[in-house]
């Protein structure tokens, strides 16, 4: 009889089977959208369609479908990692309970505004839906300030997890929850389990790794969820998350080395709770940032944050009285407490302020948070008015300097470290802080399966080193040389009669002093994935073509979405003046550099500017460079500048540019007539300028222009000859120890200013 039942249900599943047409086993595979859309039509409820290896090149994905919630519709591939989406593959999601699993964008960008899309239109929403265990991979449009997302979330009850995202390089958030429509709005999405992979700084607004919301429906909930995701060094912009709904909780998540914060920006009532911030003394690495009301930050964890203003471990920001929609809501009846902050350096208090956002917090607490730093002193800084704030049992290191005794607490302690890392205060804190079984989600634990994240790499030289003997042709060299080879060069010159374009991290150096000519117009293009190191080169322009504008290094003339490294050390450079403006470094527009290095190296006769970093000027907040550092390095009859940099626009969303000079001689400069600033150096909307233990010496002014972002320019320990050195838009900047006419000068260091001996 129990045979006979069997037997019957087999016979039953077939009929089902040749009926619907759908194949519910593994053995069918799907090879096309063609093939995929056939299915569909004919898909039931608990039918799984599986999808083939290979490569769908410019697949246009519509799936719809309606599933239930005992039996959804699955769509999954096969082998995920063997099944890619290229070209300008893309996916558009509608309908109900529908699962899919294991999709692979890379090698392309999608012509649409998102690559995934949890909708086809504006009618067709996908509902009760699931993504799981996919990647979008270096999906990046090569114009680097076209914006587009990665995902774009509608509907309800969606989920998104154990998916990865890494590497978006052009502008647009990486993934965003939208409230567009009512269908949308508290919605109860859950985006949990994700590795949301390194994303390089953009240098303009609209970097953002996760944004749930915009400033226009903000005062609606979202009711989102994000929870144990792993964000991985997220630098995009000062933004990793960005929320702009109400009702929504983050709970669980790592944030590793992220230069931004979690932002509060828009919406009341969300909750940041046990999420673990490790900024291990990274620039610009922040915490969480507090604007609007009835927002909860409880049981978080942050270590080494560094960074400053709007991105401190804890930021509370002043409002705008009657604030217009996209502007600073003021912040009422918010909770801070129970987080341990262990060398943070920065905790804000009514930042922001100035005469537009004048409404201080209100209503809301400070409470049993350990704040604890064995380095710096001076972590808080109030900006106005913090009567509306009220504290109690903040436990702080008794070197910590304390801004008000009500509420704190001063104590001796010692850190220790558990198993996992997590540092805490040895002794009693009277219950402050984070709980003992602080847990935080692990790289391991997020993510697909199949998929192998991306770990920390040096910059340069993890290649093979390769000698390249001085009659040898270093063009070809280089051409055949793989990301971060080393190529050696002997005692000699070496001619180069092309340019030569590299693709690749790549270091030329050479221990024996050799010498390059080059004939063209560069020497080098960085092109896009590129970066350069020269080491104990000399660069000689005698060979160098006698036209206007020549350059040792360009960058692409063309958008480059992957930001570029240059690393000038130990190097000379010389006869680079047969005619006017040879510069050393020319970046053209839409490129960036994440940092470009010059130490230990000499720079004698240029007639154009050293660092060419003033391409992007339409003033919204772009610019061509993140850190600029000069260092015991001495320059010599330059004809333009040291460096023009330019950052204009009224956009608050970045940390750049940030220049640092120190030990350094600049000797004969600004002098030819072609140099139209009539500057030694433009800085211009460049948010920290550190100049320092240097000389100047028959320099034309150091132009230095604030613009928005509060910027810190720190003038220390100079020589110059003339009392107008430096010409200062406004009255912020530091300056100390700055001597006119004098021969000799302490540094602040101990050591003499200029070159180090
Ligand atoms: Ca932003």
């Amino acid at each position: 009889m129990k045979l006979f039942t069997r037997f019957f249900k087999f016979i039953l599943l077939a009929l089902v089977f040749i009926a619907c047409g759908a194949p519910t086993n593994e053995g069918h595979l799907i090879g096309s959208v063609e093939e995929l859309n056939k299915q569909l039509e004919l898909a039931q409820p608990g039918d799984t369609l599986w999808l083939a290896d290979g490569e769908w090149k410019d697949a246009e994905m519509v799936i719809e479908a309606k599933g239930t919630e005992e039996n959804p519709i699955v769509i999954a591939v096969k082998n995920p990692g063997k099944l890619t989406f290229t070209g300008s593959s893309n996916l558009k999601l509608g309908g109900e309970y529908i699962v899919l699993s294991g999709f692979y964008f890379t090698n392309g960008y999608t012509l649409t505004k998102e690559v995934i899309s949890f909708r086809i239109n504006k009618t067709t929403l996908a509902n009760n839906c699931r993504i799981t265990q996919s990647v979008i991979a270096n999906y990046s449009n090569p114009e680097r300030h076209d914006n587009d997302l990665w995902v774009g979330m509608y509907g309800k009850n969606n989920r998104f997890d154990h998916n990865a995202l890494l590497g978006k390089g052009n502008r647009g958030v990486t993934m965003a929850v939208r409230l567009n429509s009512e269908e949308s709005r508290e919605n109860n999405h859950q985006i949990d389990h994700n590795y949301f992979g390194p994303r390089e700084v953009l240098g303009a607004n609209g970097g953002e790794t996760l944004r749930i919301g915009t400033s226009h429906y903000s005062l609606s909930d979202s009711k989102t969820q994000v929870l144990n995701n792993y964000f991985d060094r997220c630098d995009g912009e000062h933004e990793i998350i960005s929320n702009k709904s109400g009702a929504n909780i983050f709970k669980g998540n790592t944030f590793y080395e992220c230069a931004g914060t979690l932002t509060f920006r828009h919406g009341h009532g969300n909750f940041a709770e046990s999420n673990a911030f490790f900024g291990n003394h990274v620039a610009n690495t922040g915490g969480i940032r507090v604007i609007n009301e009835r927002q909860t930050v409880v049981n978080n964890y942050c270590y080494g944050l560094t960074g400053h203003r709007f991105r401190g471990a804890i930021v509370v920001m002043n409002g705008v009285p009657n604030s217009p929609i996209n502007r600073y809501h003021q912040v009422k009846d918010s909770k801070i407490s129970n987080n341990t902050l262990i060398d943070c350096d920065y905790v804000q208090l009514c930042a922001g302020s100035d005469a537009e956002r004048s409404a201080t917090p209100l209503g809301t607490s400070l409470t049993n948070n350990i704040i604890w730093n064995t380095k710096k002193d001076d972590v808080f800084t109030v900006y106005d008015d913090i009567s509306g704030i009220s504290f109690a049992n903040n436990i702080l290191s008794s070197n910590t300097t304390k801004f008000k005794e009500e509420g704190f607490e001063s104590k001796e302690g010692k850190l220790e470290q558990n198993a996992e890392g997590i540092y805490s205060v040895k002794g009693e804190m009277n219950g402050a802080g984070i709980n003992e079984d602080f847990a935080f989600v692990k790289k391991g634990e997020t993510g697909p399966s199949w998929f192998t994240k991306p770990e920390k790499g040096a910059s340069f030289g993890f290649g093979k080193v390769t000698k390249v003997a001085k009659g040898a042709d270093l063009f070809e060299v280089v051409k055949k040389s793989q990301a971060g080879d080393v190529l050696e060069l002997g005692k000699g010159t070496y001619l180069l009669t092309k340019v030569i374009k590299v693709h690749h991290p790549l270091s030329i150096k050479s221990a024996e002093g050799a010498r390059i000519v080059f004939e063209k117009s560069n020497l080098f293009a960085i092109e896009n994935g590129g970066a350069l190191q020269l080491d104990g080169i000399t660069i000689d322009g005698a060979e160098s073509p006698d036209y206007a504008g020549n350059a040792v290094v360009s960058t692409s003339r063309y958008s480059m979405n992957k930001n570029y490294k240059l690393f000038i050390q130990n190097c000379s450079f010389e006869n680079l003046d047969v005619n006017h403006s040879f510069s050393i470094l020319k970046a053209y527009k839409n490129t960036f550099a994440d940092s470009v290095l010059i130490e230990n190296s000499r720079f004698t006769d240029v007639s154009g500017t050293i660092l060419e970093l003033d391409k992007e000027t339409d003033d919204i907040g772009i610019y061509n460079a993140e850190f600029v550092t000069i260092k015991n390095s001495s320059f010599k009859n330059i004809g333009a500048q040291i460096a023009a940099i330019h950052r204009g626009g009224s956009d608050e969303s970045t940390f750049g540019p940030l220049l640092f000079i120190d030990h350094c001689s600049f000797e004969k400069v600004g002098h030819q007539v072609k140099n139209k600033s009539g500057n030694g150096m433009t800085l211009l909307g460049v948010q920290k300028a550190i100049i320092q233990n240097s000389v100047f010496k028959d320099v034309k002014t150091i132009d230095i222009f604030h613009t928005v972002g509060e910027p810190i320019t720190q003038i220390s320990n100079c020589i110059t000859d003339v009392a107008k050195q430096f010409a200062i838009s406004d009255n912020t900047a530091q300056i100390s120890n700055l001597k006119v006419g004098s021969e000799s000068l302490e540094g602040t260091d101990g050591k003499q200013v200029g070159l180090l001996q």
